[in-house]
């Protein structure tokens, strides 16, 4: 496993970290000061600031890119269906532009949720088909851009209303029906935050090997955890084995960096430079 304890060269920083702390430029500014090499931008971070004014940003401070978050809510109504394709084309497009490794894919929830208007459905079953179809077909879309897709399993606890596919066993079986032959088009993003209670996670991560390891996330669960969404702890201050998981995806062969993704109302509320400090502290002690 590779020493972080020296440096932070490996760090990523997921901009909806210090997403209320300043715009995508103003946080691209901070990363360059903290000698951080690498962010995950949200489409919407890209959009405040205009995307080419985005793509100079990362290439004046030259960042790397870790992923782009993100692709997919695929799951809707009918009638919103051109839309659901039309949007995450987009995706891909604006992934291209900035330089980004791979698109994040979410795949939504119940319909009713991933695209609001759309007709309420308790059909998880059809929803997963439908997210399947659609991965297919973004695929198509991404491979002629060289765009991987990288699915993020989430925690069941979002199955209603972000992600039907909540487990990394899950988005591995999709990997293998959609690129059997593991073309590199496709492949998982994991997130500790999601995937550190499940017991087949270690035999999952052996499973995926490095071609499907697209990217790696890091935060903490909380206990208690106040709100499934927006209280994610800072690495260290939970009860997430960080090290056990990162020690599974590098023994893949997973070399890419370790992205920071801590969405919080606490954290939120710090300087943005304080926030960045911590996190390369705990990424040099606890990731
Ligand atoms: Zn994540």
């Amino acid at each position: 496993m590779r020493d972080f304890s020296v440096d932070h060269r490996w760090l990523s920083l997921n901009t909806a970290t210090v997403r209320k702390q300043g715009d995508l430029v103003e946080i691209i500014e901070a990363c360059a000061r903290h000698g951080i090499r690498a962010i995950d931008p949200w489409r919407d971070q890209v959009a405040t600031v205009g995307l080419e004014r985005a793509a100079r940003a990362v290439r004046d401070a030259g960042l790397d890119l870790s992923g782009y978050c993100r692709g997919g809510m695929f799951t809707s109504d009918a009638t919103r269906r051109t839309e659901v394709r039309d949007d995450n084309r987009r995706a891909v497009d604006e992934a291209k532009t900035l330089g980004a490794p791979c698109i994040v894919l979410v795949v939504g929830g119940l319909p009713q949720y991933s695209r609001p208007g759309s007709t309420p459905s308790k059909d998880i079953v059809s929803a997963r088909a439908q997210v399947e179809d659609a991965i297919a077909e973004m695929m198509d879309y991404a491979k002629t851009a060289k765009m991987p897709l990288a699915i993020e399993p989430l925690h069941p606890a979002y199955a209603g209303d972000r992600a039907c596919v909540n487990t990394t066993k899950q988005a591995l079986d999709i990997c293998d029906r959609l690129d059997p032959a593991r073309t590199g088009a496709l492949g998982v993003a994991l997130d500790v935050y999601h995937i550190w209670w499940d017991p087949e996670v270690l035999s999952q991560i052996s499973r995926a090997s490095k071609d499907r390891l697209l990217a790696f996330h890091v935060c903490d669960w909380l206990v208690p955890t106040k709100d499934i969404l927006n209280d994610r702890g800072m690495m260290g201050d939970g009860v997430i084995d960080i090290k056990s998981l990162r020690r599974a995806v590098e023994a893949q062969g997973f070399s890419g960096y370790s992205e920071i993704e801590i969405f919080s109302e606490a954290w939120w509320t710090r300087p943005l430079d304080d926030v960045l400090r911590t996190c390369i502290e705990r990424h040099r002690t606890v990731v």
